[in-house]
């Protein structure tokens, strides 16, 4: 028996988790330009076509010298070398030089032929005609060998990986223009409610602002998707058919806000009973959940409870979201730590309590926020973590160790 006395019609959640995933395969892979790929996850292997650098080149402003001829130069007894030409990044058919001769380099100019060393500018007096040395070079001094950084055929980056900065950097790096990957997954954010308001605009009596989709379509960018945010719809439910109808074209999924519970005006669940599968799910907050296909487009239809909705998209949008990336689908990031406060919980119901982590002489604490309403945005606002109270226990004395899943920073 559990808390609300129903524990025969509650689906565990890691049973809707598996229903959910067991709908959602990979996005197709697609060929992008390389900003066109930012975050997306790359879906093959890269290789470079040469090495990296492709040629020997200095590492420092300097001369290109034969180190041998400036192995006895001090600043005492300065070597004296002629000055034949300049080299330059991007210059090629460059002299080469033999004993005696040295050129000007500046960095990332291909080595003259000859020369097995860089003096740097510091060391000479910069002369243009010829150049006064008064340090010794070893052969190889700041010369930057190719291959150094990447063998010609070496692979660069698996698949898998999600292209941030340095990534792409290494895409063009080795020539590429574009690149297979798996797309960030469009997902449209839809919330219902006749009492919602646009942020920005005053309230009327009974009327609030819709904070949901503004939350959601954030938490869709944060998981690595494109979240398009539509203004909510209002509790009609032809509005709400429609209204997804309308969106199936541009979106791998569509998230729903509010309308899935026991109310006068469950517009979500009228609209789509019979297309989705409503269930009872054994959690708090997040209860009511709804999820299916739409002509092959995944729905999910949470709980209008501000915490709910985002309790829900985490623990199943989240993971859904990554399997489309064809990432695991993993849930947030979880660790143990020490409970500082006693905890009540609803026996036979996953909780999921919003607090706040510390580190102290004894490690990681998270202390549980006072405010554990499912309409509480604030304590959601000023948390960095969920702590996840098991099925199985009503109470959890403050010193245990407990699971938290950390929310994203
Ligand atoms: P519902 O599931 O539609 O009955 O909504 C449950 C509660 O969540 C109600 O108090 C709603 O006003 C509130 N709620 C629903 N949608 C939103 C939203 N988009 N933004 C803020 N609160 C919402
Ligand atoms: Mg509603």
């Amino acid at each position: 028996m559990n808390a609300s006395g129903d524990a025969g019609r509650l689906r565990s959640v890691d049973e809707h988790l598996a229903g959910i995933l067991g709908e959602i395969p990979p996005l197709p892979t697609l060929d992008l330009a390389l900003l066109e790929a930012e975050g997306t996850i790359l879906a093959e292997p890269v290789t470079a076509p040469v090495a990296l650098p492709p040629f020997d080149n200095s590492a420092m402003d300097g001369y290109a010298v034969v180190a041998a001829d400036v192995a006895g130069a001090s600043a005492d007894v300065p070597v004296t070398l002629s000055v034949i030409g300049d080299v330059a990044a991007g210059d090629t058919g460059m002299s080469a030089i033999r004993p005696g001769l040295c050129t000007r380099i500046m960095t990332g100019a291909p080595m003259p032929a000859g020369a097995d060393a860089v003096v740097p500018v510091e060391w000479t007096d910069g002369g243009t005609v010829s150049v006064r040395i008064g340090r010794p070079a070893e052969p190889g001094h700041f010369i930057r060998r190719a291959g150094e950084d990447v063998a010609a055929g070496q692979v660069v980056l698996q698949p898998g990986v999600r292209l941030r900065a340095p990534q792409i950097g290494m895409l063009a790096a080795v020539g590429r223009a574009r690149v297979n990957v798996r797309p960030r997954p469009r997902v449209v954010v839809l919330s219902t409610g006749d009492e919602l308001v646009e942020p920005g605009s005053s309230l009327a009596p009974g009327q609030i602002w819709d904070s949901n989709s503004y939350m959601l379509t954030s938490a869709v960018n944060e998981a690595g998707g494109d979240g398009f945010r539509q203004s909510a719809l209002s509790d009609a439910p032809e509005k709400v058919l429609e209204s997804l109808e309308d969106q199936l074209v541009r979106a791998d999924a569509i998230i729903t806000t509010g309308g899935v519970s026991m109310g006068a005006r469950d517009v979500v669940k009228e609209a789509l009973t019979g297309t989705l599968t409503f269930s009872k799910v054994a959690m708090r907050p997040g209860k009511p959940q709804g999820f299916g296909l739409l002509r092959g487009v995944p729905i999910f239809t949470l709980p209008g409870n501000p915490v709910s909705a985002y309790v829900s998209f985490q623990v199943f949008v989240r993971p859904a979201l990554r399997a489309m990336q064809g990432l695991p689908a993993r849930p947030l990031e979880s660790r143990t730590v020490t409970l500082t406060d006693d905890v009540r919980s609803p026996a036979g119901l996953r909780h999921y309590l919003r607090g706040r982590l510390s580190s102290g002489p004894d490690g990681v604490a998270v202390t549980p926020a006072e405010a554990q309403g499912s309409h509480q945005m604030a304590a959601l606002a000023s948390a960095d973590a969920l702590i996840v109270i098991p099925e199985e226990a009503d109470f959890v004395p403050a010193g245990s160790r407990v699971a938290v899943l950390r929310l994203p920073r």
